[in-house]
Order: C-alpha cells, then structure tokens, then sequence
C-alpha cells in the first residue's frame, strides 16, 4: 500500500498570474521562508497584519483590486516567480542531504509523535518550547530530506490566550481554531470521505478524524476527535492542550500513543522508528505489542522488536513535571489491556512503575524508557540529571553508566533568523550557507561582514520591535479599556536606542524571573543612569491552573508599573511564536536566569544567538555548552548548591556586577573612528559563528539520525513487518 497523500486545496478565486499563491498556503514552507510571506504580506500590508499572518484568511478576505495592482508590478512578479522557482525546487527535489549520505535507506521512515507541534503563530497548537521544539524539529527533517512522518493533535481551541489585568493577573481566553481558516488538510478516502480510526477509551469507541499540514516534504497528521458521532464529552478530548484533569489526561495519551499508531497504519505508513518526544505517546509501544502478538509473536518477542525502534527524548529534569498516574486511573483506562497482552495487572503495572513518596504510579516515561533502545536528554547537564534521576531502572549500573544519552536542543535558522539578516549572511557567507549552517567553517565567514552593515540590521531590528509594542500598546489604549498605568508597562516609552534586554518563557518558580528584581534598588539605578539607560522586556504565560506561577506574574507586574522605572520595565501579553520572533530579533541581550540545573536545555536563547543577540544567562541547558567567554556571558558559577537561598543570592549578586560592570559599559562603549561599538559587534559575530552552528536543528536531526535513528533503520525489513 502506497503512503497517503492529501491533495492540496486551491479553492482561492485569484488572478491567474498569480493564482499558485492559492498551494503556497498549504505547504507551510512560507513559515521559514520570510520572502514567501512577503508575497502575501506585499499585497496588503495592513490586513495581513489584522490577520494574524494568517495566509489563508488573508487570500479569503483581501480584496480583489490589491490582488490585481501587484499582478501589474514588475519587482512583485520577479520576486513571485523567484520564490516559486525555490519552492518548486524545495518540494521536487530528487537529490538531499539525507539521499547522498545515506542512499540505503531511503525507504527506511521515521515516525515522530509529540503532543504539541509550534510551527507558526498563526497554527496556534502549541503551549511552549516543547512544541516549538517539535516544530523545528519537523522543518528540518524537511530540509535535510529524512523519510519522516509526524503525528500530533489538531486542538479545537489550541492554548490560551493571555491578558493581564491592571493588579497583574493573568486572565485566560480561549479562541475555537476554525478549522477553514487554517492551513489544515482534510485526510479523505478514495470515495471523498473523512478517514477515520476508532480508539477505546474506557469502554467507549472514540472516533478519531486525521488532518494533515504540508510541512516542506514532510506530512504532519493531526488526531482530532471532534466528530459528530462522538458524545459531546469526546468530542472535547481535543479541544485543549495540557488540561489539569487526570481522566483527560489520560484519554488524551491514549489517543496520541494508541490513535498515533493506528493512524499510521490506516494511512499505509509503516515507520522503521518511532520517536517519542516526551513520554506523552509513550502508550504506543502497547498498541504496538499488540500488533505483533496478533502476528503470532509473544509478549517478550514483541517487547524485543518494539525496543530496537523506538526512541524516547526525556526533557523534564523536575520529577514533578513528569507525566504519571494513579494506579485507579491506569485500572479505569486500561483495564482490558493486559489481558491482551498476556499479562497480569501486576505485571501490567510493572511495565511503569514508579515507587513516589504517596505511592506506586504508572509513569509515562517508565514505560518509555524501558520500551525504547534510545533514549536521551536534551542538554549534556541534564543528561546527568536524568541519569541519575531514573537510575533505579538500571540498579546495577553505576548512574555514569545509565543507558541515556544526550542530544542538545537546536533551532532551526529559517524560521528564527531575520530576513535582513538572512539577506546580509547571503552576501558575504555564500548563498546555500543555510544548508552548511551545522559548518563551523562556513559560519566563520561571518567575521567578513563589515561592522558598519552588520550594526545596521541590528538597529533596524531594534527600532522595528519598538514600533511593533508602541502600535500594540496605542491599540490596547484605544480599544482595550487599559489602564494609562497598564498602557505605559506596555512599552510606550520605550528608547529604540537604549540597551534593551529581554526576558519571555514560562513562569514556574525554577525560572526565577524576579532574581533581576531581587535588589530593586540597584536595578533602578542602572535603568536610569544618565546617558546609559536600560530596558528590560518581559513576557511569558504561566499554566492557567498554576497559582503560583500566575503570583510571580502579578509580583513583576507590580514592580513594572512603578513611575521609578522610567517606563523603562515592559510586560507584554500573550507570548507567542510571532512575539518570540520580535524579540529574540530585536533586543540586545537575552537573559535567562533558570536555578541550575532545572533548565533541561532551553532555546530561545539559541534563537536569540543566531541573530547577534548576546546571551547572559545562568550555566545551565545549552549556554553551559556554548558559552566561550568571548560570545556572551555567564550568570553565577557551574557548580552545585544545596543551599537554594545562597545560590539565589549568589546568582543576583553575579548578574547585577556583570551588568553594571560589563554589559552596560561594553555597549555604550564606541569607537573613536567611526562611531560604533566595535567591542560589542565583535563579540556579536564570535555569538553566531560559535553558536549558531552548534545549537541548530541542522546539527542536532543529524545527530539524531546517526546517534539513535540508525539502529532502528538498518533493522532488516522483516523484523518490523506487523499483522497490519
Ligand atoms: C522558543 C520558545 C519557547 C521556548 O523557549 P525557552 O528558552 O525554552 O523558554 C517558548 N515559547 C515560545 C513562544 C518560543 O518561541
């Protein structure tokens, strides 16, 4: 059985010379190719910001005269067909990275299964870094030419979205996705009908309808089981991510881990590796088993094959983050399984079992680990971290010898580096340089750029991030019935020429984002020092049932609103990859302030490096491997406290003397002979010659594909054949 294909849409009523930008929208290639947005945006400028960059609202709603002027534009036309003369190349492709270097395997696949994919702003389903993670992960597998199919959910209403009141709290909304209104392709039979699969979920049959996105060369299929014959119950099993109630939990990964296979399999795929990226879709080694014992192997055979294609990526170092149940739920859930599986409830158990201080649980990333052959972390810390944490699994190994590797997070350079940018490494570092980006000697070259042009784009960048948060905050102030307190901790005063830092992620305790406040008086006298001012922007969501991160909030908040900070403190609302993009392009420093060694990798701060953006960040996840004291700076020392209290204090004391001291002179610090701050765009350029490389995605699929797919592909054939 051949693979499935959906076929692209085109139901757009445009002028046929440029009527193509109707498929465009349905491969979300665009989304990492800034010059393809361009062709939308360039229409009309104003409603493609109105439309949240939404490229399939904007050709329903923009109006035809616009359509018909750039179809009269000369520069608009050259640069349509330049840009289809690239995608044409992208997609048709014959020969890729992945086909030269390993021309075997090309019938070989990978499946990669993850709960969250953060592919653009305008495809809200995602929360944070694991699905921007997912995402990136998707498009480079594109680019490099790996087989790779990647399944997730299609959410009804996808995250919140955020406000925050004028005492600081965090209020959430929820929008529905219109399904029409997204990039998103109905999977249908060959009779036009809606293919589906069944999942039992507690006794119940849940149907489950797939979608797909076109991600370059690469089909994401979306689960979704808002469908009519469902009960309205089941219809919400997808409406939203990462909810606090255990049975939807459950259901949910029951779905990915179990609806994940069996989509696979309706659609003819069947994958040499599976990937799970966290332990969310670790169910699908049991739907897996299955398969096979109906193929007449036994339990433990079954175990064998499953093991040697599976691989697991753990990313939480907090033993509360990890994803487990109550042994009441697993008997609610899953209660038919062992039977089929030939196995006793105990035994069942077993298989995940996690002994925690209130009990036994069924654990996810147990049950992932023990059922996958690789399995690794995603920083070099955190894979000791994690070695140590899960070391009971191997009671005879020493935890240096605990069979789990580590794989550093990366980004991928389309979607995260500035078009300026883009354009001026085009210049002077070859035009394919982005498919050597991995290339340590063909990043060097970026040594070549003149200071003058390379300073340029950043002020550009800077000055455009400031104009985007003034035109946000004058939009709050006419519509929003904000505040004038609320409208300034918004950013209306801020200096597009003032040393401007940024600070956005997730608000949980162990990203102290108020260490930067912890000597608020000190803090004040660096923002408003005469003729060195300083800005900081914060932004950042906290989980909408987590009061504590949702206090931290409403503690910076009060202290932003304060006149003494000269406006110079900004709260943003609703981070999102679109204001991730902003800011890790905009600022000058990118600070990061996890308590070490909590942060299991993070990579904003890798976005941020890519672009000339300087980190200051704690040792931790990725800046512990690429920091060189030349390309940034550190925050505190690389050691291990056990004294929490002191290594806060420590940490502040580090970050508030590098500030004062260093960072702060260093950037309004210019050379006599032509004005510029030398010593700053020289440790810009060391920033992305040593990092980007090192922390792409390009770097880290490879690394992958040799490290922890490859056993599973060069599996023989036959080994992986199933009943299905
Ligand atoms: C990159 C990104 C993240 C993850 O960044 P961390 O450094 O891990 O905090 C989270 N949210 C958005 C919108 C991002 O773009």
């Amino acid at each position: 059985m051949e693979p499935f294909r959906a076929a692209t849409p085109n139901h757009f009523s445009l002028p046929r010379r440029i009527s193509r930008l109707g498929e465009l929208v349905y491969n979300i290639w665009w989304t990492w190719n800034p010059d393809a947005m361009r062709l939308f945006s360039r229409i009309d400028p104003e409603l493609w910001e109105k439309c949240g960059h939404n490229p399939v609202v904007f050709l329903r709603q923009v109006e035809r005269p616009k359509l018909n002027a750039v179809t009269n534009n000369r520069y608009y036309l050259e640069m349509y067909d330049r840009i289809f003369k690239a995608f044409d190349e992208y997609t048709g492709a014959g020969t890729t990275w992945f086909s030269q270097t390993h021309p075997d395997l090309r019938n070989r696949l990978v499946a990669y299964l993850s709960m969250e994919f953060g592919l653009h702003e305008a495809i809200p389903l995602y929360a944070g870094g694991l699905g921007i993670l997912s995402g990136d992960h998707t498009k480079e597998a594109s680019d490099l030419g790996l087989p790779f199919v990647a399944v997730g959910f299609f959410y009804a209403e996808g995250y919140f979205i955020q406000h925050i009141t004028e005492d600081g709290w965090q209020e959430a909304r929820y929008n529905p996705n219109k399904m029409e209104d997204l990039p998103v392709i109905p999977v249908l039979n060959e009779e036009g009908k809606p293919v589906t699969i069944c999942v039992e979920i507690a006794g119940r049959e849940v149907q489950v309808r797939i979608w797909e996105i076109h991600v370059g060369r690469v089909p994401l299929y979306l689960l979704d089981s808002n469908v009519e014959s469902n009960s309205p119950s089941d219809r919400a099993l997808t409406a939203r991510l990462y909810s606090s109630d255990l049975d939807l939990r459950i259901s949910q990964e029951i779905l990915l881990g179990v609806g994940g296979v069996r989509a696979l399999r309706v659609l003819g795929y069947n994958p040499s590796v599976w990937h799970m990226n966290e332990g969310h879709s670790a169910f699908l080694s049991l739907e897996r088993i299955k398969e096979l014992m109906q193929a007449d192997h036994t339990f433990d055979q079954a175990v064998e094959i499953v093991r040697a294609s599976n691989v697991f990526t753990t990313h939480t170092p907090v033993p509360a983050g990890n994803d487990e149940f109550a042994l009441w739920l697993v008997d609610k859930y899953c209660a038919t399984w062992w039977e089929q599986l030939d196995l006793t409830r105990e035994q069942f158990i077993d298989l995940a079992r996690h002994t925690i201080s209130w009990g036994d649980t069924f654990s996810m990333p147990v049950l992932a680990l023990r059922m996958s052959h690789g399995r690794n972390a995603v920083s070099e810390l955190h894979g000791k971290v994690t070695r140590q944490m899960w070391g009971f699994l191997w009671p005879d190994r020493h935890p240096e010898t605990v069979p789990i590797t580590h794989v550093t997070n990366g980004v991928h350079t389309g979607t995260w580096l500035a078009r300026r940018l883009r354009h001026l490494f085009d210049r002077y570092l070859g035009l394919d340089w982005m498919e050597h980006v991995d290339d340590l000697s063909v990043m060097e070259r970026v040594i070549d750029i003149p200071d003058d042009q390379l300073w340029a784009v950043r002020r550009h960048l800077k000055r455009k991030l400031v104009a985007y948060i003034r035109e946000r905050a004058r939009q709050e102030w006419m519509y929003g019935g904000a505040h004038p307190s609320q409208v300034v901790a918004s950013g209306v005063m801020l200096d597009p020429y003032a040393l401007t830092i940024g600070f956005a992620r997730r608000f949980a305790p162990y990203k102290r984002a108020s260490l930067i406040m912890s000597d608020l008086n000190r803090l004040l006298k660096i923002l408003n020092k005469p003729g060195m001012p300083v800005q900081i922007i914060f932004a950042g969501k906290s989980h909408p049932d987590h009061e504590q991160g949702k206090l931290l909030i409403q503690e910076l908040y009060r202290v932003i609103k304060r006149a003494d900070t000269g406006g110079r403190l900004v709260f943003l609302d609703d981070y999102d990859m679109n204001l991730a993009r902003y800011l890790v392009q905009g600022v000058d420093v990118w600070i990061n302030t996890p308590r070490r060694p909590n942060e299991a990798s993070g990579t904003s701060g890798e976005k941020a490096a890519l672009n000339g953006v300087l980190n200051f960040s704690v040792l931790d996840g990725w800046w512990r491997e690429g920091f060189n004291d030349k390309n940034g700076w550190a925050i505190g020392k690389d050691i291990e406290y056990t004294d929490l209290d002191l290594q806060d204090k420590e940490d502040a004391a580090s970050l508030y003397e590098t500030l004062e001291n260093d960072i702060v002179p260093l950037y309004y610090r210019l050379r006599t002979s032509d004005g510029l701050p030398g010593e700053w765009i020289a440790r810009m350029k060391e920033s992305i010659r040593t990092l980007a490389p090192q922390f792409s995605t390009r770097r880290m699929v490879k690394e992958y594909i040799e490290r922890l797919y490859m056993t599973g592909m060069r599996l023989p054939e036959s080994t992986k054949k199933t009943a299905g």
